[in-house]
């Protein structure tokens, strides 16, 4: 560590300021701080705390192997894994409207999971807790919560802040991970544009008659792909992309009409479907900011890009932009650069914007082709899913790209 970042910082001035502690912001606070970093945290809303005698809760992810390496390196990996993570060790993905089927297998890539089904709610407050409590050498997170942004002025030395409760903050980088909502992406004009999918993802729990076999199901339906994703306690965790009137519709569904609508649109394939939890809908949207960086601001996680969940990746997407904008920060420390210069903050600009961009417009194509009802395209698909499906070396790359291995 250089001069620069272990003299003691004075009160209320920092390294950087991090806004927004979901998993992407509370990732970047825990790194950074572990780093060596002076770091102040602005959260809005405090946490909800989790709790192993909680019901499951409505909103979980699929970690992609990167994700859950990220959160090994910052010591909460252990916590989560021990309280409510439910690993898959396989992958299935086939199609209503033609034959074939893609499977991934975790053993033939030599690895124990393919990922893990974990609550939002779990990772937060794992991230939360391990910001509240640190207890190393490195300098602790200062936390301000709830508290939110109200003025922001840059120079060219730093940028300052000024709380609703009128505390003055300072640092050289601030960050928002805000998502998708970030109110400093829209101080600071950044465009966030994309297209809206018109569908809205049911998500519930249900419990089919056999187990679900530790996989990973996904179907595309012609109104919009259907996933269950396997839970600890054997049920599965329903992402059914629908139509805005069809999602209304299925909400509104007697528990009993909605397990038979949702068995037949999963093809029975772990039969009927036994129970169901409550329900809950989200708005499906693309949008990517114009710039991840401007002057000494950079947008991380949703703040940065929403993207459509059939491929299961905007967390894992939000992680990444932690982890490159961490290397990025060391290696300016260790050459005692400015962490908010441009020439540094450049290099998290381009590598990230050119990835997230290429996945967000991969997985909205995905959503376009599967979405058509045309007898060629339907033709077409079939026979890609069922080569890729013999052939080794393609779903070996399409499994190293969802694992955030390339
Ligand atoms: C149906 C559905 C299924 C999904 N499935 C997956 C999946 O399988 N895998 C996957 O990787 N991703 C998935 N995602 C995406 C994933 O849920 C999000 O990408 C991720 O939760 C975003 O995390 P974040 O930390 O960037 O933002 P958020 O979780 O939105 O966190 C933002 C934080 O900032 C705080 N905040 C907001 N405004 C302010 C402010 N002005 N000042 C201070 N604090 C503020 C908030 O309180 C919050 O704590 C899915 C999304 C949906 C809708």
């Amino acid at each position: 560590m250089n001069a620069r970042s272990r003299r003691a910082p004075r009160r209320g001035e920092f390294d950087v300021i991090v806004v927004g502690a979901g998993a992407a912001g509370g990732a970047l606070a825990l790194g950074l701080a572990r780093d060596g970093f002076n770091v102040a945290v602005v959260e809005a809303r405090e946490p909800s705390r989790w709790r192993l005698e909680d019901e499951v809760d409505l909103r979980v992810v699929a970690l992609a192997p990167d994700a859950r390496d990220l959160l090994e390196d910052l010591g909460v990996w252990a916590p989560i894994a021990q309280m409510r993570a439910s690993p898959f060790q396989r992958m299935c993905v086939w199609d209503a409207q033609a034959a074939g089927e893609l499977r991934f297998d975790a053993t033939e890539r030599g690895e124990a999971a393919l990922g893990w089904i974990i609550e939002n709610k779990l990772i937060q407050h794992a991230l939360w807790t391990a910001l509240a409590t640190r207890a190393d050498d490195s300098p602790a997170p200062i936390l301000h919560c709830p508290a939110e942004i109200n003025a922001v002025e840059e120079d060219a030395d730093g940028i300052g802040v000024t709380l609703g409760d009128g505390t003055r903050l300072r640092a050289r980088l601030l960050v928002s991970a805000e998502g998708g909502e970030s109110s400093l992406r829209q101080r600071l004009g950044i465009a966030f544009e994309g297209r809206d999918y018109g569908a809205r993802a049911v998500v519930a729990h249900v419990r089919s008659e056999r187990p679900h076999e530790g996989t990973a199901w996904q179907r595309f339906l012609p109104t919009g792909p259907l996933a269950f994703l396997p839970l600890a306690d054997e049920r599965s965790s329903i992402v059914w992309s629908l139509p805005e009137a069809e999602a209304a519709r299925v909400l509104a569904l007697d528990d009993a009409a909605f397990c038979a609508e949702l068995g037949a649109a999963f093809d029975f394939r772990l039969g009927p479907i036994a129970s169901v939890s409550r329900r809950a809908a989200f708005p499906l949207r693309l949008r990517l900011a114009g710039q991840f960086v401007q002057g000494r601001c950079v947008l991380v996680g949703d703040a940065a890009h929403l993207v459509h969940p059939l491929a299961g990746q905007g967390m894992n997407l939000g992680l990444r932009d932690v982890t490159c904008l961490r290397r990025v920060l060391n290696e300016a420390r260790a050459r005692d650069s400015d962490p908010g210069a441009w020439h540094v903050l450049r290099r998290f600009e381009r590598e990230r914007r050119s990835q997230t961009t290429l996945a967000a417009r991969g997985f909205d194509a995905i959503e376009r082709v599967f979405g058509a009802s045309s007898r060629p395209l339907v033709a077409l698909r079939g026979l890609a899913l069922a080569s890729a499906g013999r052939f080794p070396p393609l779903r070996h790359l399409l499994a190293d790209v969802a694992a955030g291995r390339r």
